[in-house]
């Protein structure tokens, strides 16, 4: 079982991040919860994940633009917990804008954060999973990680990059029992989602009930949102004995958007 192994989940202090390190610690993994926030929040947050399921919660404020605090951030998890086994690359922002009109600023922030952050941290944390001879790495990439939507392109640019980042770990590191795959989730009602619902608004010229019924759920032919559970769900099927063959894959859990 998974109980007394360690995760990193980066970007754990809401959303999917947070309900991620919420399963895994369901399991009797020793969590390092990572993400920005109010730091009064985040001490409540570290501490009933830790109470509530008898695991012992590390937060560690790495910010995800920074290679250093990344490559610290790894470093504290062995020092704190003495092992390093699963690594969920979950941070990510978004900003919503036509090409001509993207602010380059916004283009090297989502680079960082969706993509680069996690080579750094992978980067950091594969020799000591090497040495354990275990480990997993699990990228929640995105469905625009498959396909394309108008108005995202360096979300659609940095997750599309990782599912072959994806698939350059899992073949680097095959032989050691380590794992590498991605998570490509739909639409999840998030805070990430919700404040895209007012961009896109904007960005269209329609309103925002239009944007949940004709773009958000458009794309997704369950009409449904993706929930927790069902990422969690795959994520502990990724993380177990049972899916140490699943390796340099990704996962659409879409409610069928990028069967279309
Ligand atoms: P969210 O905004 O609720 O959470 C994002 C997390 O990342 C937060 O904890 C935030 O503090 C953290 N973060 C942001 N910038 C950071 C930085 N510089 N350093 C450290 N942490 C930082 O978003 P979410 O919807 O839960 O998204 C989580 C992941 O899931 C993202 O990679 C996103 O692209 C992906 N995703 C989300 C959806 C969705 O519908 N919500 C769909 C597909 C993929």
């Amino acid at each position: 079982g998974l109980q007394g192994q360690v995760a990193i989940v980066t970007g754990s202090t809401s959303g999917i991040g947070h309900a991620l390190a919420d399963a895994l610690a369901g399991q009797g993994v020793n969590i390092v919860l990572n993400g920005l926030g109010e730091m009064n929040a985040i001490e409540r947050t570290r501490s009933e994940l830790a109470e509530k399921h008898g695991v012992e919660v590390l937060y560690h404020g790495a910010d995800m633009t920074k290679p250093v605090e990344i490559a610290d951030m790894v470093k504290a998890a062995k020092a704190e917990f003495g092992e390093l086994d699963i690594l969920v690359n979950n941070a990510g922002v978004q900003h919503v804008a036509p090409v001509e009109e993207f602010p380059d600023d916004k283009w090297d922030l989502i680079i960082a954060i969706n993509l680069s952050s996690a080579f750094h941290a992978s980067k950091a944390a594969i020799p000591i999973m090497r040495e354990q001879g275990r480990g997993r790495i699990v990228n929640i990439a995105s469905a625009h990680g498959l396909v394309a939507s108008p108005y995202k392109s360096a979300y659609v640019a940095a997750k599309h990059g990782i599912l072959g980042l994806t698939k350059t770990i899992a073949l680097e590191t095959a032989q050691q029992g380590i794992t590498c795959n991605a998570i490509c989730p739909g639409f999840v009602k998030t805070p990430l989602v919700e404040a895209q619902i007012a961009d896109q608004a904007k960005a269209r010229g329609i309103s925002e009930e239009a944007v949940m019924k004709d773009v958000i759920l458009a794309a997704q032919p369950t009409k449904q949102f993706v929930t927790f559970e069902q990422l969690a769900g795959q994520l502990l099927y990724l993380v177990s004995d049972l899916g140490a063959s699943a390796n340099g894959a990704s996962f659409a859990i879409d409610g069928g958007w990028t069967a279309q």
